[in-house]
């Protein structure tokens, strides 16, 4: 029925490989493209179906990317390459008409801030062009924004105060690795913090806010307020919202080791003169941390993310959670991958699958929290990420 183009041959694109190898009946043609062409190749090995063609593409360039797409002519690009590449991925596809969608909202290269503006841009161009493009579909973002939509739809008649809660209690058995793209992940935590309280946003200095918080199957673990993307879009979606905010768990060892990295400069985006030659040092730092691609094999333990609720029902005050918990050990077995690549590629794959069957197509750049999030909700349990509610407990927060 559909054809599929695969950005990006990481962790992320290798669980996606496999999560729409799984599905004949929508993907009938697939085709995974990145700048090294052996990791593709190696992916495509460890599907094991011949259906998973390859090809090399630099995303940065959008000629190369216009000639792959014209050659290929997919329905629908899944990029799971960089947040970098998703303008000129957004473009080529406006150009060749097809739809679009990723799993993290664009940064420049230079500047460590992400914000939604340069792709909500695009929104009348897709829309003028009967394309749809989704925006932020992995995890957190994406089905922290289906769960919240859904938690809207079916159980409060208004939200007032969201607390998402991303847990990552697994040990990969390393001193100290990211668990996506170092990169993106460095700049990501490094930031200050920032949350949603009545009409306006208050910032914080990295880390300042922290509490444990009681994760489902894991116990309490110190948690960290954070800034994270799905904020912007979130408060903005529902304006009921008094406060918005999300908190991540970071372990002690991870968090002097960051301190250090920070301290010492290697977290910089400027670009240095070493030996003659220009190097950005988180760029350099990558190259010598472990490739977060490689962690699954001795990653134990499991992830755990939700949202906690705070909201009116029936002129009552009503508290909801919603989460997943997700093994690393069961990620890797189906997939070769930890269950970080996991919780973002299998979500990735559903929003494609709901955009190419018609579901979830609506033309214009939407967030996931904008579509209906039944036919979403449905299909999580039977790809491998099965949810679960709790109402009227305590939040904690
Ligand atoms: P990796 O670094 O493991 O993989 C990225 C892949 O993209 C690599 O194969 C890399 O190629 C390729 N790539 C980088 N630049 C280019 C380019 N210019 N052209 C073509 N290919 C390129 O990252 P992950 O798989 O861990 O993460 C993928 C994405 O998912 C990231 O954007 C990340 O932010 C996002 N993410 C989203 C989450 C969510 O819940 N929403 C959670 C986790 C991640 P090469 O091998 O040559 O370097």
């Amino acid at each position: 029925m559909a054809k599929v183009l695969i950005i990006g041959a990481g962790g992320v694109g290798r669980v996606v490989a496999h999560k729409v190898s799984s599905v004949p009946e929508v993907f009938t043609e697939i085709l995974l493209a990145s700048r090294t062409l052996s990791k593709c190749e190696a992916i495509a090995k460890a599907v094991g179906s011949d259906r998973v063609n390859t090809a090399q593409v630099n995303a940065d360039d959008r000629h190369q990317l216009i000639a792959l797409l014209k050659s290929f002519r997919p329905d629908i690009v899944i990029h799971v390459a960089l947040p970098y590449q998703d303008l000129t991925i957004m473009e080529a596809c406006l150009e060749t008409g097809v739809h679009y969608l990723d799993t993290a909202n664009y940064e420049p290269p230079d500047v460590p801030k992400f914000e939604y503006r340069w792709q909500w841009a695009y929104h009348d161009q897709f829309r003028q062009a009967g394309l749809t493009a989704i925006l932020g579909c992995g995890f957190d973002p994406g089905v922290s924004g289906v769960f919240t939509a859904y938690a809207a739809k079916h159980h409060f008649d208004e939200i007032h105060c969201l607390d998402i809660v991303d847990c990552n209690a697994g040990d990969h058995g390393k001193p100290f690795a990211t668990n996506f793209n170092p990169e993106i992940n460095i700049r990501e935590v490094t930031q200050k913090g920032k949350y949603w309280e009545n009409g306006k946003w208050i910032e914080t200095e990295p880390h300042q806010i922290h509490q444990p918080l009681t994760y489902p199957n894991i116990g309490p673990r110190e948690s960290y307020l954070i800034y994270h993307e799905e904020l912007e879009s979130l408060v903005k979606h529902f304006p009921t919202l008094k406060r918005a905010r999300f908190w991540m768990t970071f372990g002690q060892e991870y968090l002097t080791h960051l301190r250090v990295i920070q301290n010492i400069g290697m977290a910089s985006v400027k670009p240095i003169l070493y030996e003659g030659r220009e190097i950005v040092p988180i760029q350099f730092l990558k190259a010598v941390l472990p490739d977060p691609a490689s962690l699954g094999e001795h990653y134990a333990g499991e992830t755990s993310i939700g949202c906690r609720i705070r909201g009116i029902r029936n002129g009552k005050e009503k508290t909801y959670y919603i989460y997943n918990n997700c093994r690393h050990q069961d990620a890797f077995k189906e997939t070769g991958a930890q269950a970080v690549s996991y919780t973002t590629g299998v979500p990735a794959m559903i929003g494609a699958m709901l955009c190419v069957t018609g579901k979830w197509k609506a033309p214009g750049v939407y967030n996931t929290e904008e579509f209906d999030p039944d036919p979403f909700m449905e299909l999580l349990p039977l790809h491998g990420l099965p949810w679960h509610e709790l109402h009227d407990v305590d939040l904690e927060l």
